[in-house]
């Protein structure tokens, strides 16, 4: 149980806090109420929470690395072509019919494209 002494300050850092606050909500908001508002429903209210009974700063900072890790995401999805969710799903778009194809293939199963980047 040594690496829970390691981690121990982790916990202590606001920004982790309020991180974990976030998923919590999130998952009681999916669990009890709709999972399409449960993302709105726990960033609002643990901003609105946070700023009223701490500080301003530490949503602050969490949105900003949210959104810069959103940014990140959107970067490398439309300047590069590479979707990390189908990635890690281990999938690839077809360019022609747009169809999810498996990350290997190097003809679409859909529409007998050739896929040139084939790895
Ligand atoms: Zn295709």
């Amino acid at each position: 149980m040594d690496w829970l002494k390691t981690i121990e300050p982790l916990f202590k850092e606001p920004l982790v806090q309020f991180f974990i606050w976030l998923a919590l909500i999130q998952v009681m908001a999916q669990v009890f109420l709709d999972r399409r508002i449960a993302f709105w429903i726990s960033s609002i209210s643990a901003t609105y929470l946070w700023i009223k009974n701490y500080e301003v700063f530490t949503p602050i900072k969490a949105w900003l690395i949210i959104l810069g890790i959103f940014f990140l995401y959107l970067l490398l999805k439309y300047l590069f072509h590479f979707n990390v969710f189908l990635y890690l799903k281990g999938r690839k778009r077809c360019p022609v019919c747009y169809s999810e194809v498996h990350i290997k293939a190097t003809v679409c199963p859909y529409c007998h494209n050739k896929l040139k980047d084939a790895t």
